[in-house]
């Protein structure tokens, strides 16, 4: 292991004793040949310890990007290393698009499916709900392939890095479609909470971005719609509640590069370059960060809101910038929005991870119960209840185990939750 060998944020530096670099199936098998402890590393973009392992770290990096686009043009397979934004262009070559991108294209698709990663849309699933089949290798060598209605299936999709390397991912796809994304300015909180159905629903995708001080409501709203199937009428919806189109494109970041940002006042253009909030060839967000986010039933946000807002003094101290979004409910096993529409409240810190985690508690308190978080980002919720939170969880356990009854792929993030 180089010293260099951390995560994207940089806030850990990964303990494995080795990085095995496979570029080929034969590569791969030697690379799981053996004992000890395993654990496959994507893009890095997770904060927290569920890539980390004390044994081999397995990088899908050089893993072979194998894009074939099916004949019936509804599907494409990918290798287990290959991330959004070049999957996007191969996608656009072929006039085809995916339903949903998460706020950036720098990430590995296999990598985003394990934490159940997620853009926004108010009738958009994560991104993992595109997911037709998942092929894993397991630690013995065996090959195991699930497909969408396979027995499991909905187990094995959000799988948090526990039951193999994937090698193969094959996702939904339709044909490309062109995005206006258009940003607003200003909104009170009261006015949010009281129409939060529509200002979430004005669009096809919607990002609410606050400090949770300074004006001491939304900031930003960033409102990308589907040109040939337009959600809702954002400019008259968002301007009938006193909220003003941006003058000039904006980074949700107070201060940050606009050039960053995708495109936007309202100018056109494809699904790939406006869904992301960032471009591919800029460091997304601020780059010096850390990041929380949670996940609550629709129905609890408007009050939790109210709560959070309550502890804007204590947040303002760490926070860079807030986003709030929508997801809609899939039956992934471990999915945060397993079973229900949800609201994902996100946090871009300062990177000082002592105080971010003394506060993730108060925090967490404030959003109440049933929340969920984010399984790539920091929380402090008791384990326990993270899994007690998954009504599934006993099932994913023994899908587990099945796959890999000597825990190879079970790290100190997995044993905490009781894998
Ligand atoms: C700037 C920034 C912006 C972000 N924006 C969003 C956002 O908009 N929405 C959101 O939901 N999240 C967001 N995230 C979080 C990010 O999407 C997740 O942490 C995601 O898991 C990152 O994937 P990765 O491959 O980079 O992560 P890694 O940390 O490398 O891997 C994550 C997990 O996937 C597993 N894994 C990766 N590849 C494979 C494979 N081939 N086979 C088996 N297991 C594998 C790893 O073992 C680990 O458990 C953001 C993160 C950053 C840094």
């Amino acid at each position: 292991m180089q010293p260099s060998e951390t995560n994207w944020a940089g806030n850990l530096a990964y303990r494995a004793g080795a990085m095995a670099r496979p570029s080929s199936r034969e590569e791969l098998l030697a690379a799981l040949a053996g004992e000890g402890e395993l654990r496959v590393v994507g893009s890095r973009h997770s904060f927290n310890t569920i890539t980390d392992t004390a044994g081999t770290l397995v990088s899908a990096e050089d893993l072979p990007a194998g894009i074939e686009i099916a004949a019936d043009r509804r599907s494409v397979g990918l290798g287990g290393g290959v991330r959004y934004g070049d999957l996007a262009v191969e996608l656009a070559r072929h006039g085809l698009a995916l339903a949903n991108l998460a706020s950036l294209p720098h990430i590995s698709v296999a990598g985003a499916i394990a934490t159940g990663t997620h853009g926004s849309g108010d009738r958009l699933g994560s991104l993992a709900t595109s997911v037709r089949a998942l092929t894993f290798l397991a630690p013995d060598g065996a090959e195991r392939t699930y497909r969408r209605g396979d027995e499991d299936f909905a187990g094995a999709v959000v799988h948090l890095g526990a039951l193999g390397v994937v090698v193969r991912v094959e996702l939904d796809v339709e044909p490309a479609y062109q995005v206006v994304q258009t940003v607003f300015e200003s909104l009170d909180w009261a006015t949010v909470v009281e129409n939060f159905d529509a200002v979430t629903g004005c669009g096809t995708s919607v990002s609410l971005f606050t400090s949770w001080g300074g004006t001491g409501g939304v900031d930003q709203i960033w409102v990308k719609d589907r040109a040939d199937a337009p959600a809702g009428n954002a400019a008259a919806v968002l301007a009938g509640l006193g909220a003003r189109p941006a003058d000039g494109p904006r980074h949700p970041l107070p201060g940050g590069d606009t050039r960053a940002s995708t495109e936007q006042l309202g100018l056109p253009g494809l699904w790939s370059e406006r869904l992301p909030h960032f471009r591919l060839a800029f460091t997304p967000s601020s780059g010096d960060e850390l990041q929380s986010e949670y996940f609550l039933p629709r129905e609890a946000a408007r009050a939790a809101i109210a709560r959070v807002q309550a502890l804007g003094p204590r947040l303002a101290p760490l926070v860079q910038v807030s986003e709030l979004r929508t997801v809609r409910a899939d039956d992934l096993w471990l999915s945060p929005a397993y079973g229900q529409d949800v609201v994902a409240f996100h946090f871009t810190w300062r990177p000082d991870q002592p105080a971010v985690e003394a506060l993730l508690p108060e925090l967490e308190a404030a959003l109440g119960e049933g929340v969920r978080a984010h399984w790539g980002k920091l929380w402090q919720l008791d384990p326990a209840s993270v899994a007690g939170g998954y009504e599934r969880w006993d099932d994913f356990v023994a899908l587990q185990r099945r796959h890999d009854p000597q825990g190879r792929f079970v790290n100190d993030f997995l044993r905490r939750l009781g894998l």
